[in-house]
């Protein structure tokens, strides 16, 4: 079971960011409101994902770190419109078998928070308001070989910025904090009070900066059941950045190449081929008409009809670039 779990965590589990990213999904699955994150090494020696989330009953500690132990689907219809983000079950137990993890949490009704190291099973009384902590210690620090694999310390955090930015993207109703080394490197506070579209806007200026706002404008395209929403770079700022693609699809960032053609042709005409759109692009869809369940780490989905998605960006995209601005 134990070369089991590490196989599944090879899929899981590739490097800090891919833990972190697993953690920040549990902790908006639970209800998070506020999200620090704490990094040590790029993430390799430490990553902790602290929420004040729904927490997890004492009894309930030891089943979390069990494979396919989840708390969010009962049944294989549910599967098939999976609202969160997390539904497999095997994230913990898959970290846990590459890193050294430890859970603290509390729920609301609980006098007290109790800890659980994963490795011994071990429990005791802990302090902390209610919500969650995960602790990830020396990530393949048993498994050398794929130690190996992991870059400078440098790249690994920026792997993990990287992981946070999508999920404050995705929601600007929740708080993150990002601490590296002991420093505060990253905060951005909750837009709950705004409304929805100026909560993103605010996000998006918090996270990819006022220019990046400034220089976009607003994608807003209704065709059937899908909607597209969110912001797009004119041409002036896609010439700034290369890395500002950022596709979700019902709330979970992807990476899908139907998109991203997708926006690459709607922009063809404006930018002759010559340079990387940037974007901020929801997509909403009736969750049968795509498969969220391709790929362990559910950063590529598939599409029922790929037509009807690419052509609803595309059009979403041009209407938007075409659109003189106020
Ligand atoms: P999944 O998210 O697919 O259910 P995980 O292995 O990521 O599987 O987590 C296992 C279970 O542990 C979850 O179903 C949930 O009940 C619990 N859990 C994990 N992280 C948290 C958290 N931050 N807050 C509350 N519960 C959590
Ligand atoms: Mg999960």
């Amino acid at each position: 079971d134990a070369l089991i779990s590490q196989i599944a965590a090879g899929e899981v589990v590739e490097r800090p960011a891919s833990v972190e990213r697993e953690l920040l999904d549990n902790a908006l699955d639970a209800g998070a409101t506020q999200i620090t994150v704490r990094l040590l090494a790029g993430g390799v020696r430490l990553i902790s994902v602290e929420d004040d989330g729904a927490g997890i009953a004492r009894d309930e500690l030891p089943i979390a770190l069990k494979r396919h132990a989840t708390s969010k689907i009962a049944s294989l219809a549910e599967l098939e419109a999976v609202g969160t983000m997390g539904f497999r079950g095997e994230a913990l137990a898959a970290i846990a078998s590459v890193g050294e993890l430890t859970l603290i949490s509390r729920t609301a009704d609980a006098a007290e928070a109790w800890s659980i190291d994963a490795a011994s099973g071990e429990m005791r009384p802990a302090a902390r308001a209610v919500g969650t902590t995960v602790e990830v210690r020396e990530l393949f620090f048993s498994t050398p070989a794929r130690r190996k694999f992991l870059k400078t310390d440098a790249t690994e955090l920026a792997h993990c910025l990287e992981a946070v930015r999508r999920h404050a993207l995705s929601r600007p109703d929740v708080g993150f904090a990002v601490w590296h080394e002991g420093r505060l490197i990253e905060q951005w506070r909750s837009w709950r009070d705004l409304e929805p579209l100026r909560a993103h806007e605010r996000r998006i200026a918090d996270v990819l900066g006022e220019d990046f706002l400034a220089q976009s404008v607003a994608v807003d395209h209704r065709a059937g059941p899908l909607r597209v929403w969110g912001r797009a770079g004119v041409p002036d700022a896609a010439r700034s950045r290369a890395d500002g693609q950022f596709a979700f699809v019902n709330g979970r960032f992807v990476r899908d190449k139907v998109i991203a053609h997708a926006a690459r042709s709607a922009y063809e005409d404006v930018l002759h081929g010559q340079r990387q759109p940037v974007y901020v692009l929801h997509l909403e869809i009736d969750p049968t008409r795509v498969d969220v369940n391709v790929h362990p780490t559910k950063i590529e989905v598939r599409f029922r009809d790929g037509r009807e998605v690419h052509q609803a960006v595309r059009h979403a995209i041009e209407n938007a670039l075409a659109t003189p601005r106020a």
